[in-house]
């Protein structure tokens, strides 16, 4: 370890940056967030290095850098310099013996910046002592999605404590239980999650010594429309944390994996060709997995809210007097959007999206069809497949253009991604021309800008397909 890893006060800290273009403008954008004094020698700026000096948060001077500007700084900093000006700083900082970091250039550097993930107060730092800075992004990236947003919050909530804790809690032993009741579970929770009140009163209990109570509590989470990249930084935290996953079987594994590996995990749902979970036991399963003390995550495919049933499940919850939260996730219908480039809107063409169900408890949906069937806007029909015969003859006898375009996506953002194309005249024969059983999102009104290019890995679906998953909506 040649560099020696330090985090440095810059409070009433003098900070000398040496240049003004986009490499300077991007070294200011930390330093600006520290309460040092910046000065700023260039003799061009860019228009960000220009704002920041318009509003006073730094001090410009336009003109070639001389060595009396290193005069008090605790760094500098040279951003796009060439010589000589560059080897006069160079020099002059050495003889001052002010730490100097060129950009870009760590043989003329006396330190040098990490990568860092920036939950202030908490700053976690990554370096590779300029041997690979593309490595230390990557790195950067696998802890981004870890360290929930909140972090910075949870450091300051305990600062706040530190006091307190010191006075009321002599004992060493005690205070190191306090800290680790405080920094992880429910109160860590309520902080993260900003009810910052609860908080305040959980720990001042914790505090008092009270015992902590074991609460459990559900996340309803949505896992997207199966490509476990798509899931949200905070979905993937949930499963991470989760003691019991309550999960549909239309998820699939790829996401599980993704998920704490001693985590429970409860398959409910429909099972191709088989019973689905009545509701009311998995009402019930909830239930009594959070009031045993588990953190449980209730896994759907795509967003909870969309057609996910889980007005039933939050009203069980909350008459059992049991915390829950609901993480979103990107519905089937964005994903197969996205998946095969289809603009849901288009300005002046179509100026609404309507996402429906083709599909209901007692049979075929009805809706009010003949303003389905006016044009400018996409609809996004889930729940479909089995029903498309139903969906076309009415947008038919409702008047739609027989023209219109239809956009089938099967398994849209998976592997085995499928999509057929057609117009609604022949939307039944689009679905068996291209093979679709579902689960898919039948576009109506909207076209893919271009066709996906084959996924790596991407295997023709097997002829017996599992049969189109539907939940009643
Ligand atoms: N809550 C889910 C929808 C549940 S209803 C969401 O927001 O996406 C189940 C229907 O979603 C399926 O019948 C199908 O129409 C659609 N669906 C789910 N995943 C899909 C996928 N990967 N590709 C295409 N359609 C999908």
């Amino acid at each position: 370890m040649r560099y020696f890893p330090a985090f440095l006060d810059l409070d009433g800290a003098v900070v000398l940056v040496v240049g003004g273009g986009e490499a300077a403008a991007q070294k200011l954008r930390l330093l600006v967030r520290t309460p040092a004094t910046i000065r700023v020698v260039a003799e061009k700026v860019c228009a960000e290095v220009a704002e920041l000096a318009r509003r006073g948060r730094v001090e410009l001077a336009r003109r070639p850098f001389r060595p009396r500007d290193l005069d008090g700084a605790r760094l500098a900093i040279a951003a796009g310099l060439a010589d000589p000006e560059l080897a006069t700083l160079v020099t002059a900082a050495r003889g001052l013996n002010v730490p100097l970091n060129v950009v870009d250039r760590p043989d003329l550097s006396s330190f040098i910046v990490p990568s860092i993930v920036d939950r202030d107060p908490v700053v976690v730092a990554i370096g590779t002592e300029g041997t690979a800075p593309v490595l230390a992004r990557n790195i950067k990236a696998l802890l981004e999605p870890l360290l929930p947003a909140g972090l910075g919050r949870l450091a300051r909530f305990a600062g706040g404590w530190r006091a307190a804790v010191a006075r009321r809690l002599p004992d060493g032993r005690a205070r190191r239980a306090f800290w680790e009741r405080l920094l992880a579970g429910p109160i860590a929770e309520q902080v993260l999650t900003g009810d910052l009140g609860a908080a305040q009163d959980a720990a001042e209990q914790a505090l008092q010594g009270a015992p902590a109570l074991p609460t459990g509590h559900v996340a309803l989470v949505g896992a997207g429309p199966g490509d476990p990249d798509l899931l949200t930084f905070k979905a993937l935290r949930r499963l991470q944390e989760a003691d019991v996953i309550v999960v549909d079987r239309l998820v699939p594994k790829a996401i599980l994996d993704r998920a704490r590996r001693d985590a429970r995990r409860i398959e409910v749902g429909k099972a191709p060709g088989g019973r689905s979970t009545p509701q009311a036991e998995i009402d019930a399963l909830l239930v009594r997995e959070a009031l045993a003390g588990n953190r449980v995550v209730r896994l759907k495919g795509g967003d909870p809210l969309v057609f996910g049933r889980v007005a039933e499940e939050i009203a069980a919850l909350s008459a059992a007097g049991i915390a829950w939260e609901i993480v979103p996730g990107i519905t089937a219908a964005l994903g197969c959007a996205a998946a095969v480039g289809l603009p849901l809107t288009e300005r002046g063409m179509r100026r609404g999206l309507t996402l429906l169900t083709g599909h209901t408890r007692d049979g075929p949906a009805e809706h009010d069809w003949a303003a389905l069937a006016r044009p400018g806007q996409t609809l996004a029909v889930y729940m479909a497949v089995g029903k498309a015969a139903h969906l076309q003859e009415r947008l038919l006898g409702a008047g739609i253009d027989r023209l219109t375009p239809v956009t089938v996506v099967e398994n849209g953002s998976l592997p085995e991604q499928r999509l057929a194309t057609g117009a609604v005249g022949n939307l039944v024969e689009t679905l068996i021309d291209g093979g679709i059983k579902g689960p898919a999102i039948i576009f109506i009104g909207a076209h893919p800008l271009r066709r996906p290019v084959a996924l790596p890995g991407a295997a023709p679906r097997p002829a017996a397909a599992q049969p189109e998953f539907a939940e009643a909506a």
